[in-house]
């Protein structure tokens, strides 16, 4: 690498100091991430636009994390980038330390050998489809870590990987990149990409959206990896392939492994939205045997099963636990059992049902983020024919990602213990354009036209 004399000189200074905070640090040595300039190296994305985004996620960050023991590096060979963000920070860092966010000339993978600086987490960007070699960083990586890499980032993360969010990776004690550079962990990006030449590229609109994102995911799996607790990425998008069909629906009542989730660690549902929540789910837990047959449907010391109030579909019940828990995000390894439980549950309502009528195909599960206090189990018919059903809202919660089969809840506490969702990410899928969930019909644009769409497949079945 050539090397500038003005350059050297920044660098023997930060040798100096990293060495005296080397020493000053013993056990609580400072931690560091190193990460280039996300989207603008391979992904087209217009620099100045970048630096803005970037810098202004590292500052939101900064002013919530005001610790000393960390730092952040952007790392890149070509100075062009570093000045334009430099330039950005400088006019919009405020009280922000320098020594927080800094940048620096050189390659991620030699920072410690070239700089003398050691960075405990560098990230590298990756497609979707997580594969290494994509780009000139991830090939070095590659070059280096061989495919051990690739297999382990196979294992964690065998979905397709989600456009904005983070995937890090533990890399092996005995490589050379950790002995050497004392790197522990890659976290790996999917960046918006804007390059129409490679795939999936997606308008400036879009890209700034999701670059947001990228960078707030880096930030925040940088910081849950720091204080050492685990870095969950959101749920990695469904496979086209998977798309729900009326088969795979009839298949779900089985034991069918559900669409593929993996929720995300920073926020718990039980502590958002609480204002909006409320009890009314309550009473029916308390004195099931003060309603009527119409609203109650069974009941046991352990269950109650309700009709829905505002069904949005032929059949709509809520099998729900006498005992008192707020939502799935209270859940623990050791309430499997109840959750199967309730599955069993469901599955005996779905069988009542379907002797009524054999025509009703169902799904059960649950919402992400719920509007209910109280854990409860939707079990609905995937009709959706009802006055009920009014808005884009009332549908994407029962047939995005945002409706969890009963199967994925058991799937993430038997692998991780609890049920952490990123309710934004969520939230966010409430919003998505109608589309029907048993077909790919296009002209779908208002209720009343899915509506129209929703008899259409009623009579054909
Ligand atoms: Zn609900
Ligand atoms: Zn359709």
């Amino acid at each position: 690498m050539n090397k500038r004399p003005q350059q050297l000189s920044a660098e023997l200074s930060e040798n100096n100091s990293t060495s005296k905070r080397r020493k000053m640090d013993g056990q609580n040595r400072l931690v560091r991430l190193g990460f280039p300039s996300i989207s603008t190296n391979f992904g087209d994305f217009p620099l100045d636009i970048a630096a803005e985004i970037g810098c202004e996620a590292i500052k939101e960050f900064l002013k919530l994390h005001r610790e000393f023991d960390f730092n952040l590096i952007l790392t890149e060979q070509d100075s062009k980038v570093l000045n334009v963000f430099e330039l950005k920070w400088k006019e919009i860092k405020d009280d922000l330390e320098d020594f927080k966010f800094q940048t620096k000339n050189g390659n991620l993978l030699r920072l410690k050998n070239d700089l003398g600086i050691e960075c405990r987490f560098i990230v590298v960007e990756t497609t979707w489809r997580m594969k290494l070699g994509t780009n000139k960083l991830s090939k070095q990586i590659f070059d280096v870590l061989g495919s051990k890499l690739h297999e382990e980032l196979k294992r964690l993360y065998p979905n397709p990987g989600v456009v904005g969010e983070a995937y890090p990776v533990k890399i092996p004690k005995d490589s050379d990149l950790h002995i050497n550079e004392g790197i522990e962990q890659i976290i790996f990006l999917v960046s918006p990409n804007m390059n129409t030449s490679r795939p999936d590229p997606v308008s400036l609109e879009k890209a700034k959206e999701l670059l947001r994102k990228t960078y707030n995911s880096m930030l925040n799996a940088f910081w849950e990896l720091k204080n050492g607790q685990e870095y969950r990425p959101i749920a990695t998008k469904r496979d086209e392939s998977q798309k729900v069909s009326a088969f795979d629906i009839l298949m779900k009542s089985a034991s069918k492994p559900s669409p593929k989730i993996s929720p995300e660690s920073s926020r718990r549902t039980s502590k958002v939205g609480s204002g909006e929540w409320n009890n009314v789910l309550l009473p029916y837990c308390q004195k099931p045997e003060a309603f009527p047959k119409s609203e109650v449907y069974y009941y046991d010391n352990e269950f109650v099963i309700i009709f829905d109030k505002y069904p949005k579909a032929k059949k709509h019940l809520l099998v729900i636990p006498r005992k008192q828990i707020d939502n799935i995000g209270e859940l623990k390894k050791q309430d499997l059992e109840l959750v199967r439980a309730l599955k069993e549950k469901g599955q005996w309502v779905i069988k009542k049902m379907k002797h009524e009528n054999p025509k009703l195909l169902f799904r059960m599960g649950f919402h992400a983020v719920p509007s209910l206090r109280q854990l409860h189990m939707h079990v609905i018919s995937q009709d959706f024919i009802s006055p009920s059903l009014k808005n884009k809202k009332h549908w994407n919660s029962f047939t995005t990602e945002f409706f969890i089969d009963v199967e994925g809840i058991e799937r993430i506490l038997e692998e991780q213990g609890e049920v952490k969702f990123n309710k934004t990410y969520y939230e966010d899928l409430l919003k998505s354009p109608l589309k029907c969930h048993l077909c790919d019909a296009k002209s779908i644009k208002f209720i009343p036209d899915l509506k129209k769409h929703l008899e259409e497949h009623w009579n054909e079945s």
